[in-house]
């Protein structure tokens, strides 16, 4: 990479929203150039392998809710690498007074729960008769509540959002996180009747239970679904089709406008050895993909005060990921996907992932991995831990909830500070800040997590629209994406 250079765009960050965005990019004949701080693309998606295990440090599974990703896969030649989870996708627990309770796979499955009470399931008869709230912008706690009763917001729910968002219902945004169930609920009056007319909708239009269209062959909706050697192929194969297009092991400290083009600073991470120590970058269009907190920072001084606001006061969870390898003749691992914690068990973990049952062949041949998932919003201090009292807690977490007796023969930590951010109550607001600065400033795209879900698929559909967007600006011979 030269000191200097110019290109249509530039992407910061090789995590999957910027990987995405700068594959279509390319695709459309655009030159662009992708910044990552780390010595490998990818972000959160991250697999290792360490003595004879394959183990992912952040997501396991991904959710193919859309027929465009199955195929964007297959498109970049990884459509044999796909293996999806089947049934045992569906197989979950939650915590109930310390035991494992079978999750329902449909929600009739409810009024059979064993971790919910009579009470309880008489409670949810009532949701047809419960006005809508009257809050716009209710908590996503309240909102489940009100609907469904307090039992199924302090247990499955909470468990939930603990394993979705490592989040905290009392402060998630149910309109953030659910619009059209709120949106549904306030025009239809109740969950059952927004149900209905959702299917009867989706049933006109040829659409699935998801919103996805029905596709055929090997395109087809997927479900849950890993890929053959781990999810990090995905990022390596996009890095790879990028070519020179991605430098990593250099971070971006500063951005500033020179007439029309975004001038982009950055530094080699691995000393002043690599390019001179600094360089520097000039595009038309700058794609920022970081996490809110992050993005703040960088873009400070060209962010107007709202956008800015709304980037530094969302709050984001940390995460710490506990690998533990046992031997396969001491202990018995359910033939589940895993099971959630919910805060009220007081227990110090938000879930446990059965991967040996879920993912087979992630450990070598006698051994068994299992992944437990510690920290999240609202236990930020667990991660204060040294890596021994993780693995300690991990093993004491296994011993209590699934009753291994055997001590753990591998282990590894993997830490993320402040990876997940929380769309909490407010966040409408945030987003409107943001969608005000693009529209100030269309040649600055923020694609960060920071709205639009933070799951991967969500990451590669704002990463892919955004290029959409940048590719019609120019076909158009204007910048104004
Ligand atoms: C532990 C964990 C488990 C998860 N589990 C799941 C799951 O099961 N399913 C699912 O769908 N999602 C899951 N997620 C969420 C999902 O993985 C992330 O939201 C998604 O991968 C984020 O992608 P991204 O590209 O937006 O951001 P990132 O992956 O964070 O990528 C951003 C990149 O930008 C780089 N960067 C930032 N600032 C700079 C700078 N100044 N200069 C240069 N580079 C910079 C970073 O190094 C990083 O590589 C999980 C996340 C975590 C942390």
């Amino acid at each position: 990479m030269t000191g200097h250079s110019v290109h249509d765009a530039v992407v910061v960050g090789a995590g999957i929203t910027g990987l995405a965005c700068a594959h279509a990019l390319r695709q459309a004949g655009l030159r662009v150039q992708v910044l990552e701080r780390e010595d490998r693309p990818g972000g959160c998606i991250e697999t290792v392998r360490e003595d004879g295990y394959l183990l992912e440090c952040g997501p396991h599974t991904l959710r193919a809710a859309n027929t465009e990703l199955v195929g964007h896969l297959h498109d970049i030649g990884l459509g044999d690498r796909i293996r999806p989870l089947g049934p045992v996708a569906s197989r979950r627990y939650i915590v109930r007074g310390g035991r494992l309770a079978a999750l329902p796979s449909s929600p009739l499955g409810f009024f059979g729960a064993p971790f919910l009470s009579a009470g309880a399931k008489i409670r949810l008869l009532r949701e047809p008769w419960i006005a809508p709230h009257e809050e716009s912008d209710p908590s996503l706690g309240d909102f489940v509540a009100r609907r469904f009763g307090p039992e199924v917001r302090d247990g499955p729910l909470d468990a939930f959002a603990g394993g979705i968002w490592a989040g905290d219902p009392a402060r998630i945004s149910a309109r953030a996180v659910f619009p059209e169930l709120v949106d549904g609920v306030r025009d239809h009056g109740n969950v059952l009747r927004w149900a209905r007319a959702r299917r009867k909708s989706r049933r006109a239009d040829g659409t699935t239970g998801s919103g996805a269209r029905r596709g055929d062959g090997p395109r087809k909706r997927l479900g849950i679904f890993t890929l053959e050697g781990g999810l990090a192929t995905w990022p390596n194969r996009l890095g790879e089709l990028l070519g020179e297009a991605l430098h990593t092991g250099v971070e971006v400290d500063e951005l500033r406008r020179d007439g029309d083009a975004w001038v982009v600073e950055w530094r080699g991470t691995d000393g002043a050895s690599r390019d001179g120590g600094r360089g520097q970058t000039r595009a038309r269009h700058l794609i920022l993909t970081g996490g809110p907190g992050a993005t703040a920072r960088l873009a400070g001084d060209v962010l107007r005060p709202d956008a800015h606001d709304a980037l530094e006061s969302m709050r984001s969870a940390s995460l710490a990921i506990v690998h533990l390898g046992f031997r396969i003749s001491d202990v018995e691992p359910p033939e589940a996907f895993g099971v959630l914690v919910p805060e009220r068990e007081g227990r110090a973990c938000l879930g446990l992932l059965f991967v040996s049952s879920a993912l087979p062949g992630r450990a070598p041949g006698g051994a068994v991995t299992t992944t437990t998932f510690v920290g999240g919003i609202r236990h930020p201090e667990r991660l204060d831990a040294s890596d021994e009292e993780l693995v300690a807690l991990a093993t004491t977490e296994h011993e209590a909830l699934l009753g291994f007796e055997a001590k753990p023969i591998f282990a590894r930590v993997r830490r993320w500070n402040g990876a997940i951010p929380q769309y909490e109550i407010g966040h409408a607001g945030r987003v409107e800040a943001l969608e005000r600065q693009e529209v100030e400033e269309p040649t600055l795209h923020l694609r960060g997590r920071a709205r639009g879900g933070v799951s991967v698929p969500d990451c590669w559909l704002r990463g892919t629209s955004c290029a959409e967007r940048i590719v019609t600006a120019w076909s158009k011979g204007t910048v104004s994406a």
